[in-house]
């Protein structure tokens, strides 16, 4: 789309708008933060557990009408509050999949809603209807949205909690979220709307109840596609990434991924296990991935391995450890020619409608 603007990225940038600071003002913004960049349960740096924020407004109020915080790995709350977000303010939250390290940090986001947004209001939790694993467990974002709690209920936390503000809702964390499941489908849905924002949400494949997403806004678009891989769970295939999610990329202008760097694959001696490796993304995967559909721009994170880290949890990583150029490479071997974004946990973009 002509009509769009990048015109900051990255951590540091400065935010430089050309014109009038009142026609500035008025334009509508998408800006899209890595709220963490974290690959899987281990940690590193301080890095936070995955997760994307979404942000759409107008330049005037920072893109900040509409916050939309998908997954929510550990730390999240810490990484919100360096870029000024409250997670009062937050819209709704929506989850890929609930894997811990997307889901944990839930947790302490929503205690810290109820001790002080008990008056509401509600944020709404979106995510997959429950799930029968073929193993025959069942993942249930419904059953971890409803019992947050229970630890600090059987503590007597929450007890002492209330007793020092009676007006805290009596059940807890799990009062303030207003569960809104789906039934997780081929092609896309619509699962959350907002005024000018649309949120669809597409099946993927990873664990029982992985889900990507899409959101539409007058100033642009962006595809979160959590953990998804391909339907194949293991090679000869065409490529590790998913049909499903490609379909939901195509005329993007932004996609936010999960990646692994092919060094992690079986023939790099980083003793990875095979079929961990075979059901993430490969960064050069994701790269024809939006060569195809015509994506502008392509955002990495939950990076596996970390950027610089000489493990991936116990799995030696070759070369002592990757940096963003190596990622940057590995994207650019599929020949994909758009804006490849990788970079520390709070990395952004921001879309301006012209
Ligand atoms: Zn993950
Ligand atoms: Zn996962």
């Amino acid at each position: 789309m002509e009509n769009l603007k990048r015109i900051a990225l990255g951590f540091a940038c400065a935010f430089g708008v050309a014109g009038g600071a009142n026609t500035a003002s008025a334009a509508s913004c998408l800006e899209v933060v890595l709220t963490g960049v974290q690959g899987g349960p281990p940690v590193f740096q301080g890095q936070a557990g995955a997760g994307t924020l979404v942000k759409y407004g107008t330049e005037e109020n920072g893109c900040s009408e509409v916050l939309l915080q998908f997954d929510a790995g550990r730390g999240t709350t810490q990484q919100l509050s360096k870029i000024g977000v409250p997670v009062g303010k937050l819209s709704a939250v929506f989850f890929t999949h609930i894997h811990s390290d997307h889901s944990e940090g839930l947790m302490d986001m929503m205690q810290l809603r109820w001790h002080f947004n008990s008056a509401g209001p509600k944020i709404d939790m979106v995510c997959s209807e429950d799930v029968t694993a073929p193993k025959g467990h069942t993942m249930s974002c419904r059953e971890y949205g409803q019992n947050l709690g229970a630890a600090l209920i059987a503590s007597g936390e929450m007890a002492q909690r209330l007793s020092e503000n009676p007006k805290r809702l009596p059940g807890g964390p799990s009062d303030l979220i207003n569960t809104m499941t789906f039934l997780g489908k081929d092609s896309a849905q619509t699962v959350w709307e907002s005024g000018d924002v649309k949120v669809s949400a597409i099946q993927s494949r990873h664990v029982a109840g992985h889900a990507s997403y899409r959101v539409d806004t007058p100033a642009g678009s962006v595809v979160i596609g959590g953990d998804a891989g391909n339907d194949t769970p293991a090679p000869p295939r065409e490529t590790s990434t998913s049909a499903q999610v490609e379909a939901l990329s195509n005329g993007a202008d932004i996609v936010v991924h999960s990646v692994i760097h092919p060094i992690m694959g079986p023939d790099g001696d980083s003793g990875f296990p095979p079929p961990i490796y075979y059901r993430q993304s490969t960064a050069t995967d994701l790269g024809a991935l939006s060569k195809r559909a015509g994506v502008k721009h392509l955002m990495l994170t939950h990076h596996i391995p970390p950027l610089g880290a000489p493990k991936q949890g116990p799995y030696p990583v070759k070369k002592g450890g990757l940096s963003a150029d190596d990622y940057i490479e590995a994207v650019r071997a599929s020949g994909y020619e758009g804006d490849v974004v990788i970079g520390p946990d709070l990395t952004k973009l921001r879309l301006v409608a012209q």
